[in-house]
């Protein structure tokens, strides 16, 4: 993620701002231009859940983002709008940066995903909500905004790492593979490195719940859950490209120094160099874990890369890099 100005005094503003800290004109983001702008008109969902975004649509008055969502909990029931607004809050930063591979900004002519947030608490009593994505659909559970439900369902499913952002990229991988088994050549050359995805889907997460990963996952797959079904190992990986995309564009943005490596990317998104994205990203990384330590907080990047997952984000870049793939 970049850093953004103030257009009223120049002051740096971070994406989540809704107002400049040193002039204090109130600011909205607008994602067509990728830039802060005073005195617009701003999303109708600022009051509720502090959406910072520009105004996008004559008739709802919504932000791009929160024109993709079409189901919201039922926000008389507490905390449910606090998590809803995490969630977006989530959303927001994932599409901004997605957007600038150019996919689902306002350049990018093809179907958009639809989000459902939706919550465990209603008025009916509890509800079960399961994530994931089916035909353009992405369903999202909040409480998996609140930490210590987030912490308790990481530590039952024996996981890593798990955040919002997280479960949104996952997410959007899915959708992003359907947008792209119509392009020619990409299902052929999907299949040869992560394994014909028209095997039985339940079945094999079935059989990952009851006898768990594969005994040899962690030579070829970036995560346990990711050697359960070739879909699941695209969408695993895909989060990670973004995740360590964005890695790299938020340490170049305020400037840190890698320990080791030369010759990084000028711009993250841009970049059509895999191997130097990632080299950089994991150098990075690995220094940031010590970092982490030294606040007593979990490593940041806790995964190993071998040369199997390199290979299988090297390829996820080049597909994901949409606006340098039809350029070329
Ligand atoms: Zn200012
Ligand atoms: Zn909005
Ligand atoms: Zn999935």
């Amino acid at each position: 993620m970049r850093l953004y100005a103030c257009p009223a005094c120049g002051a740096r503003l971070y994406f989540r701002n809704s107002a400049c800290g040193a002039c204090g004109v109130r600011v909205v983001y607008s994602d067509a231009r990728d830039a802060f702008v005073a005195n617009a008109d701003s999303c109708s969902n600022r009051e509720d859940i502090g959406c910072n975004w520009a105004d996008e649509d004559v008739v709802e008055h919504l932000c791009r983002s929160c024109q993709m969502t079409d189901v919201i909990p039922d926000l008389s029931v507490e905390p449910n709008a606090a998590l809803w607004a995490e969630g977006e809050t989530a959303k927001r930063w994932v599409l901004a940066t997605l957007s600038r591979w150019g996919w689902f900004g306002a350049e990018d002519p093809g179907p958009l995903p639809v989000f459902h947030f939706k919550s465990e608490r209603t008025h009916a009593g509890p509800e079960r909500v399961m994530m994931g994505h089916a035909a353009g659909v992405i369903t999202l559970n909040v409480a998996e905004a609140d930490d210590a439900i987030r912490v308790r369902n990481r530590e039952m499913l024996d996981e890593e790492y798990r955040t919002m952002l997280g479960h949104l990229r996952h997410e959007l991988a899915h959708f992003i593979f359907d947008r792209l088994a119509a392009e020619p050549g990409f299902s052929e050359a999907f299949r040869a490195l992560f394994g014909d995805e028209r095997t039985d889907y339940g079945e094999a997460l079935r059989r990952h719940y009851s006898e768990g990963p594969r005994a040899e996952w962690s030579g070829r797959f970036i995560t346990p859950y990711a050697s359960a079904h070739p879909h699941e190992d695209w969408a695993e990986t895909v989060a990670h490209l973004m995740h360590l995309t964005d890695i790299v564009d938020a340490a170049t943005a305020v400037e840190l120094a890698w320990p080791t490596t030369d010759g990084v990317p000028a711009d993250a998104y841009e970049t059509t160099d895999s191997d130097a994205l990632i080299h950089a990203a994991v150098d990075l990384g690995l220094a940031l874990n010590q970092v982490n330590r030294a606040m007593g907080l979990a490593d940041l990047y806790p995964f190993v890369l071998t040369e199997a997952v390199r290979d299988k984000l090297a390829f996820s870049h080049f597909w994901l890099n949409r606006r340098a793939r039809l350029q070329s």
